[in-house]
């Protein structure tokens, strides 16, 4: 618990640039960092895809159907900061672990 706040702490002193979202139609072939892509049409979303925080360069895709499991949800503040519940677990390649809370990664 302590590490958590610690590096949240850390990245808030860092001044990092948190994640912001858009809202796509389609899952683009090129992706950016610090930027949460919102998969969906006509206000109904079913995906988020994003770039791993930790630079590994694997995409990550999460479900947000809930009929089907995992499935994530997000939230977002006025600044367009999003909210990722419940945490990203990474079981292949890089592992990672991390929650994306209004755009800062705080890492598990
Ligand atoms: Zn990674």
């Amino acid at each position: 618990m302590f590490q958590k706040f610690f590096s949240w702490f850390k990245g808030f002193f860092r001044k990092e640039k948190p994640f912001k979202y858009i809202f796509i139609e389609d899952v683009p072939d090129d992706f950016k960092k610090k930027i949460v892509y919102v998969v969906g049409e006509s206000g109904f979303s079913w995906q988020l895809v994003m770039l791993c925080p930790c630079g590994c360069g694997a995409v990550l895709y999460m479900n947000l159907i809930e009929e089907e499991f995992p499935c994530w949800s997000f939230t977002f503040n006025k600044k367009k900061q999003i909210s990722i519940h419940p945490s990203i677990n990474r079981f292949v390649g890089c592992k990672s672990h991390f929650f994306l809370k209004e755009g800062r990664v705080i890492w598990a």
